[in-house]
């Protein structure tokens, strides 16, 4: 019989750690002391009382729950003194079945990483999707982690650990994330077509962007019941589902499925799934909200193969600027040129222009792309704002002059002059919250191991929750970078390359976001959006706000190893109902 949440609310402390057992290996202490924070109102609300036992446990506690488990493909899996869920997991990866040399590669991985860290290697081997990695993704895993920092190897374990109990707690409740799985698989499926072999590159209008584009119109026509599904005059694949008034304002979301080179498979593609997987669950139902919700898959976010960027969400505001078709690609094919080719006419872009009135606002669902909700082990986040950003292309001329010769009192040092800027936009920006700044290229052009830098070529890439905020951290880096040539008896030139306005999430909607994942029984963790996202264009016609899932591996994005798991893209999903939920009260 599989467990319910009336079962374990309703034990005893003692039947309530007996009931949870095994659910984290030989450490029943966890379950024991989140019997206070009962009742549960999710099996959501469960499994992250249990994480915040371990998160507030200490690192002594942390570590003897690490050591708890056996080692991979270990000595207790050999010797079969394994628990009972650790023998299933290790042998449905395919663990017992290694070769002689898997198993020698494996054993060796085990002793390196435990001379460096002092614990076993845990990793949950079921992987993301729950069905179980396969050897070679488990052996390179084991490779990446061993050159991990040991602290942020330390939480990664203990992330690893939470992913095993997830997965264990989702079996004994007899639970599928089947609504996660669903979104997952369009992402695993859409990846299968790019411009690259072995990895995932989509860019505007290649054969792979098309062939995604009508693989998310046919999944929205014949797997989620939309009403109308087309391909737009820029390529974005939108697909309307009606309300009972079709006259009256419908929700907008949406998100991008084009990829930079070598991407990874959520980006941008989780918030077309996301709405998609809902609008399929209205449709089995035969259910119609009193709005309408219109999903637009957009052709083209990253500015990958042409310069300009947001060509997709910029023809539905009407910004779509008719001079960026004359730009060519590296091939020297004008846009013009390519979307004549795939079938595009360039000249009804102007009519792809939304009506704010048509709409309610408009809201995405995107992977985070960042390390901060993995930090803190939770699935779901509501961004507070889509950071402003300033860029600048700077240089500090000096002396280039003998590096033996010039005694120190009477060097003019490009590059020291740069460092001492470096460090102080580092200062500056830590100390306002939400504040980031760097210097992301610091070069010495001609430089020389005997020679003291004459010229230091830099940038600076200030962003923030407000435009204020961004500007004043900017005016106060000028006037320093002015300050230390001045002492150092340099010049300099700093040029302005980039300036975007911030967007805030309207508090409205930002507030339908916070219930809907407090529905679910998860805390809320408010974060600004470092990266652009389609909802910034978006921002300048008609409210917005956004949703952050967690990505894993520290949230790395713009990379294959960008991952997400299936139960949260399943909380997602649900947060994604309860939103169309509240619209549907408020608008009755
Ligand atoms: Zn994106």
């Amino acid at each position: 019989m599989p467990l319910t949440l009336e079962q374990i609310n309703a034990a005893s402390i003692a039947e309530f750690t007996a009931l949870l057992d095994g659910t984290y290996e030989h450490s029943p202490w966890i379950a024991e002391r989140a019997a206070a924070s009962r009742p549960f109102a999710s099996l959501a609300a469960l499994k992250r009382a249990l994480v915040e036992v371990v998160r507030e446990a200490g690192r002594d506690a942390q570590l003897g729950l690490i050591r708890a488990h056996p080692e991979l493909a270990g000595k207790a899996m050999v010797a079969r003194t394994l628990t009972a869920e650790s023998a299933h997991e290790q042998g449905r990866a395919g663990l017992t079945g290694c070769t002689p040399q898997e198993f020698a590669r494996i054993q060796q991985f085990n002793a390196d990483y435990n001379a460096r860290f002092g614990f076993p290697f845990i990793l949950a081997v079921r992987g993301p999707r729950g069905l179980g990695l396969d050897k070679t993704e488990i052996i390179a895993t084991f490779a990446r982690r061993l050159s991990n920092h040991p602290d942020f190897e330390l939480a990664e374990a203990l992330r690893n650990i939470h992913r095993i109990a997830e997965i264990r707690l989702d079996d004994k409740f007899g639970i599928e994330p089947v609504l996660g799985n669903r979104v997952w698989d369009w992402c695993e499926r859409l990846a299968r077509h790019s411009e690259q072999d072995g990895a995932l590159t989509v860019t505007y209008l290649s054969d792979a962007h098309r062939a995604c584009a009508r693989d998310i119109a046919a999944w929205m026509r014949d797997d989620c019941g939309f009403d109308e599904v087309g391909i737009d005059a820029v390529g974005n694949v939108v697909g309307r589902y009606h309300g009972l008034d079709r006259a009256a304002p419908r929700l907008l979301t949406g998100s991008h499925y084009d990829t930079v080179r070598n991407g990874g498979r959520y980006d941008g593609r989780l918030g077309i799934f996301v709405p998609m997987a809902a609008v399929r669950e209205l449709f089995r139902q035969g259910r119609r909200l009193p709005f309408g919700i219109e999903v637009v898959a957009f052709a083209e976010e990253e500015g990958q193969r042409y310069p300009a960027t947001f060509l997709g969400s910029s023809a539905l505001t009407g910004q779509f600027d008719p001079a960026w078709l004359d730009q060519v690609d590296g091939q020297g094919i004008a846009l013009r040129e390519a979307m004549a080719q795939a079938g595009l006419c360039s000249a009804d872009i102007p009519n792809l222009k939304r009506d704010p009135a048509a709409y309610l606002g408009f809201v995405e669902v995107h992977v985070e792309q960042g390390p901060v909700l993995n930090a803190l082990d939770l699935p779901l986040g509501i961004v507070s704002s889509i950071n402003g950003s300033l860029r600048y292309a700077g240089e500090i001329i000096g002396q280039a002059s003998h590096a033996g010769t010039t005694p120190m009192n009477l060097r003019r040092d490009a590059a020291a002059a740069v460092a001492e800027l470096v460090l102080f936009l580092e200062r500056r920006a830590a100390s306002v919250p939400d504040l980031v700044g760097t210097v992301g290229m610091l070069e010495v052009p001609h430089g020389s191991v005997n020679v003291v830098p004459g010229r230091c070529r830099f940038s600076l890439d200030i962003r923030a929750t407000t435009d204020a905020v961004r500007d004043a951290c900017a005016a106060d880096t000028l006037a320093e970078l002015a300050g230390i040539c001045a002492r150092r008896g340099l010049d300099h030139r700093i040029d302005e390359t980039m300036r975007a306005a911030a967007a805030p999430s309207e508090s409205g909607w930002q507030q339908r976001w916070e219930q809907a994942v407090a529905a679910l029984g998860l805390p809320l963790q408010r974060l600004p959006s470092g990266a652009g996202h389609d909802a910034m264009k978006l921002h300048q016609i008609m409210p917005q706000a956004m949703l952050f899932v967690r990505g894993l591996n520290a949230g790395i994005s713009h990379n294959p190893l960008e991952a997400i798991s299936n139960n949260d893209a399943d909380l997602s999903v649900r947060a994604f109902q309860q939103l169309l939920e509240q619209l549907a009260t408020e608008t009755r």
